[in-house]
């Protein structure tokens, strides 16, 4: 009998899922295994928002697993220790995971791969985290492409993978101590946002279905709109892999509206083939432009607690709280006035998200934010939001402002709230601007001499 582990890290589902499926038509049992790996916490990389989805996620795959015949192996310590103490302990011949690409995720594999040669067991990595792997087009000349448009263009001209197919039974080791599904009592460290998403394979397939219906026509046209939260809201399943990023681009692929959608799927995955390429740009700058930056205690407390006396800055900042997520065009807006108006590091800003942000991802995250700054493979200094007109264009009527801001709730005048006065704010006990927004602007360029 031929025993084979699958080691999951962040592809915590059964649908389209390369590595188990391979493993179930090579092998005549399979152990699912899942190390709560200590070094991960260690990183920073388990704040309370991702760590109380991925209790979640956990055990909603068990639950999954278990309808196959099957159920999760868990082990805690150090990730290639416990997965080669189960190999020993099962006669695993061979283990299969997904591959991934920061320095951590690559650095971790390079590990397991290095122990597991010692000791005859074969680790074989496969897709499956991104629609095309990275480095799967390169342009002429180079390992990884900086510019997004040829980038697409590629993207969608490439051979993607076949979907794998659902196991729909998963044999198992007979006797294997599970180990126990981890609580939010072992894992979950601080407080999480009251209106966070749950994680799980099952919540997303039902979520993107129903967003498909009902969301993806209209994306086009309403994706930037701040109070209609149009967008798909996947993020955190994706980060997860609670969902694959090739089932979701075939899903919507040929529908209405499907076109801007996928974009963003692809440019997710050209963040990580950068990432891949450039594991280094996670915290460094992609391009370094000496940046002088400014240390600002009060400003920064200002921003992260959403009191800048912005209203659209404001109503991002707490949803971020809140929610542990926050609309795309609220996070251009807030990374533009912590990076320009307040002159802060794009990193400490790329932090506070990640703590919070149940999708916070290296990836998409910091290269965002070096986007956003300025640093990262389109430098455009010039990318400037004015807070106050962001508001008026994209929160017309003050709806999204008032629903995140609630000393602003009950304030009468539509979008005349993102233009109070001192009366008006001293009413309602909400601050004044902690800054001039033109004065901080003309200081930036100076700084940047631009
Ligand atoms: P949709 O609009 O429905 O898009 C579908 C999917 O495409 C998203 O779930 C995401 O996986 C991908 N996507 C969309 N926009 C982008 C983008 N600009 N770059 C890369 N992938 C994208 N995204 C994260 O997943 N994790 C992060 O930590 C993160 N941090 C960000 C920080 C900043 C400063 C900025 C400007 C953007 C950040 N993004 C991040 C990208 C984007 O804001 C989110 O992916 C999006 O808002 C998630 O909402 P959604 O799932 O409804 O997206």
């Amino acid at each position: 009998m031929t025993v084979g582990i699958v080691a999951l890290t962040r592809d915590l589902r059964v649908h389209d899922h390369p590595a188990l499926a391979a493993a179930v038509a090579e092998h005549d049992a399979v152990v699912v295994l899942f190390v709560v790996d200590e070094r991960v916490a260690e990183v920073g990389f388990r704040p309370a928002n991702r760590a109380a989805f991925l209790v979640e996620s956990l055990a909603d795959l068990d639950a999954s697993l278990r309808d196959r015949d099957n159920a999760l192996v868990v082990r805690r310590g150090v990730w290639q220790d416990e997965i080669l103490r189960v190999a020993a302990a099962t006669g695993a011949t061979v283990i299969h995971c997904s591959d991934d690409v920061s320095a951590f995720a690559r650095g971790r594999i390079e590990r397991l791969r290095a122990a597991a040669s010692g000791v005859g067991v074969e680790v074989r990595t496969h897709d499956g985290v991104t629609v095309l792997p990275a480095g799967a087009v390169r342009p002429t000349g180079g390992d990884h492409f900086k510019v997004f448009t040829p980038y697409y263009r590629q993207w969608l001209e490439a051979p993607w993978r076949r979907v794998a197919p659902t196991p729909k039974r998963i044999p198992a080791v007979e006797g294997l101590e599970s180990g126990g599904l981890p609580t939010f009592a072992e894992l979950v460290d601080g407080p999480t946002s009251p209106a966070r998403v749950a994680g799980g394979e099952t919540a997303a397939r039902a979520r993107f279905t129903a967003w498909r219906r009902s969301g993806l026509a209209g994306y086009g046209d309403a994706h930037d709109d701040l109070p209609g939260a149009a967008t798909s809201q996947l993020a955190p399943y994706l980060h997860l892999g609670c969902l694959s990023p090739l089932e979701l681009a075939l899903g919507a692929q040929g529908r209405a509206g499907a076109e801007p959608w996928v974009r963003q799927l692809c440019w997710r995955d050209f963040y990580h083939q950068v990432l891949a390429a450039r594991p280094d740009a996670s915290w460094a700058d992609f391009k370094h432009r000496n940046d002088p930056w400014i240390e600002d205690a009060a400003g920064l407390a200002a921003w992260q607690e959403g009191r800048t006396g912005f209203p659209v800055v404001d109503a991002a900042m707490r949803q971020l709280l809140h929610e542990g997520y926050m609309h795309n065009r609220a996070r251009m807006i807030v990374a533009s006035f912590l990076t320009k108006d307040l002159g802060i590091d794009w990193r400490v800003g790329a932090r506070h998200f990640l703590r919070w942000l149940t999708d916070g991802d290296l990836a998409n995250n910091n290269l965002n934010w070096q986007w956003t700054a300025g640093t990262g493979t389109d430098t455009n200094p010039h990318r400037i939001f004015n807070p106050t007109v962001q508001g008026q264009r994209f929160d017309p009527k003050g709806v999204y402002v008032r629903r995140y801001v609630a000393e602003l709730a009950e304030v009468p005048g539509g979008g005349a709230v993102h233009t109070l006065g001192p009366l008006e704010r001293a009413a309602v006990g909400y601050p004044e601007p902690i800054l001039d927004h033109h004065e901080a602007i003309a200081e930036y360029r100076a700084r940047r001499g631009v």
